[in-house]
């Protein structure tokens, strides 16, 4: 239920939400159950990705035409009409007007408009339902399931019994690579609640399903693992049976080749294993946006993507939880595509890293923050400010509905989220080596759409001179990021006491 309501969400708010693997500049439009396909790709437009309806309706029953100077665009299918006016946020649909979450740019012979925004579009020039599913960057028109995946992992002493089930048969192929085996399954689309798990008893250490272009599920071998083979195979199940002890030629189910199937192991319900504490790790800043800069020239953008590669790797050993970057490398991400992505991974944990900037050179020390919808002071507000956007007094215009819920997604969250502040700042107040600035609310963009507990963790002042070299050094990074990981330590430990 969850989950459904977070994908009207993030469709109502026209987010647009980039698959944590696979091509990262692609649409697929689906329709007529799955039988129609087509590949869209995506630009970076003014406001964010966006797609031509051109060629989103490719082979759909849809003829456009163009009227006047005012770039007015007609989508006509079987009786239906629906205008577009170059630069307006709304269209009109048999004369009834509808809002779209950000304007429509029409360049040349192409109608350029948000993913979710062109699912709308489609969707009532077809009269049928449509979304866009921006788990598995898809725009779907009409009634259409795609396969889901089950995994179950009965972990023993000396095997581990895997069992993928799909709800329809997909062709899949199963193959033995160096440390991992790896399931690609033939389908543009998987729907599952599964994203990973770690297992004990390092036969297996992880399980992780992939929404690439093709779907995969990674099995990360462990260092008991001796041989695998497969106890179960037809169009909608694959059974895996991982040993620590060698099987007598067993020649691992490469390139589909499986080996002899076992009987169906009696598999016992799975108990014990809860899914992994998710954490996603929003590095400040990124590309055209370098964030502030110090006195040596470095700029934010660059510690907080170290800092947030250290710290993904500090809490996936120390913590055993999963973690993942909003992004990693030198890119641009949108503000609210950041608290997106960690809802996308169902996260339970977001926090955004920076670092401060001051016009005053001698301005130093560390603070964290959770969102504040109220006005803050006005130092906070500066911070929020200087963090790329503060959070706008929610829209009184109702056709902005969507806006107003994405806006409260925090709202649930702030005595957790407070909370996950109070726990890093203990910490990293210590490890900061300078003075320690507080715990603080502010109305900070980056954080208003996350679901979960989240946090802004200001590591220190790169505008000061002596803080700029310290924050750069290898020994205070590493520094900060332990801290960082007592703090969330201490936190999963409370979520796990009292989930
Ligand atoms: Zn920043």
């Amino acid at each position: 239920m969850l989950n459904a309501r977070l994908a009207l969400l993030l469709a109502a708010a026209g987010a647009f939400v980039p698959g944590p693997a696979g091509a990262a500049d692609e649409v697929v439009v689906l329709s007529g159950g799955g039988g129609h396909k087509t590949v869209v790709l995506v630009i970076d437009g003014p406001k964010g990705p966006e797609i031509a309806l051109e060629e989103a309706a490719k082979g759909l029953d849809v003829s456009f035409s163009r009227q006047g100077r005012d770039a007015k665009v007609t989508l006509k299918s079987g009786g239906r009409e629906v205008t577009l006016e170059n630069g307006k946020s709304l269209f009109s649909v048999g004369g009834q007007l509808k809002a779209m979450a950000a304007p429509v740019r029409v360049v040349g012979e192409r109608t350029y408009v948000s993913p979710p925004s062109a699912a709308t579009v489609l969707g009532a020039a077809l009269g049928q339902p449509a979304a866009y599913r921006a788990a598995y960057r898809a725009l779907v028109i009409g009634a259409y399931e795609a396969p889901r995946l089950r995994i179950t992992n009965v972990v023993n002493a000396a095997t581990i019994e895997s069992t993928v089930e799909l709800s329809k048969p997909v062709p899949y192929d199963v193959r033995k690579e160096p440390n991992r085996v790896v399931v690609t399954f033939q389908a543009d689309v998987m729907e599952t609640d599964f994203i990973a798990e770690a297992l004990p008893g390092r036969i297996v250490g992880s399980v992780r399903f992939e929404r690439a272009t093709p779907p995969r599920l990674i099995f990360d071998l462990g260092e008991r693992f001796a041989s695998v083979k497969t106890s179960e195979r037809d169009s909608q199940h694959v059974g895996l049976v991982f040993d620590v002890s060698p099987t007598a030629g067993a020649t691992p189910a490469a390139g589909g080749a499986a080996a002899t199937p076992l009987p169906r192991p009696s598999v016992a319900p799975v108990t014990g294993f809860r899914r992994p504490i998710v954490l996603v790790i929003d590095p400040g800043h990124g590309g055209e946006d370098g964030g502030a800069q110090g006195p040596g020239g470095r700029f934010e953008k660059d510690l907080t993507l170290a800092l947030a590669r250290r710290l993904r790797a500090a809490a996936v050993d120390s913590l055993s939880i999963q973690a993942f970057l909003t992004r990693d490398g030198d890119t641009e991400v949108p503000l609210d595509e950041r608290a997106a992505i960690a809802n996308n991974f169902n996260a339970d944990i977001f926090i955004s890293l920076h670092a401060n900037g001051s016009r005053f050179a001698s301005a130093a020390g560390t603070e964290v923050f959770f969102l504040s919808y109220t006005a803050a002071d006005d130092e906070a507000r500066r911070v929020a400010m200087q963090e790329g956007a503060i959070l706008e007094k929610a829209p009184t215009n109702d056709k902005d509905v969507g806006l107003i819920l994405w806006d409260m997604a925090q709202a649930a969250q702030l005595d957790a989220s407070s909370k996950l502040a109070g726990n890093l700042y203990g910490e990293i107040a210590q490890a900061a080596l300078s003075r320690s600035r507080g715990v603080k609310q502010a109305p900070f963009r980056v954080l208003v759409g996350a679901t979960m507990p989240a946090a802004l963790v200001e590591v220190g002042f790169i505008t000061n001179p002596e803080e700029e070299k310290l924050l750069f050094s290898e020994a205070h990074q590493v520094r900060l990021v332990n801290a960082l990981v007592q703090g969330l330590g201490r936190f999963i430990a409370a979520l796990r006491a009292n989930p």
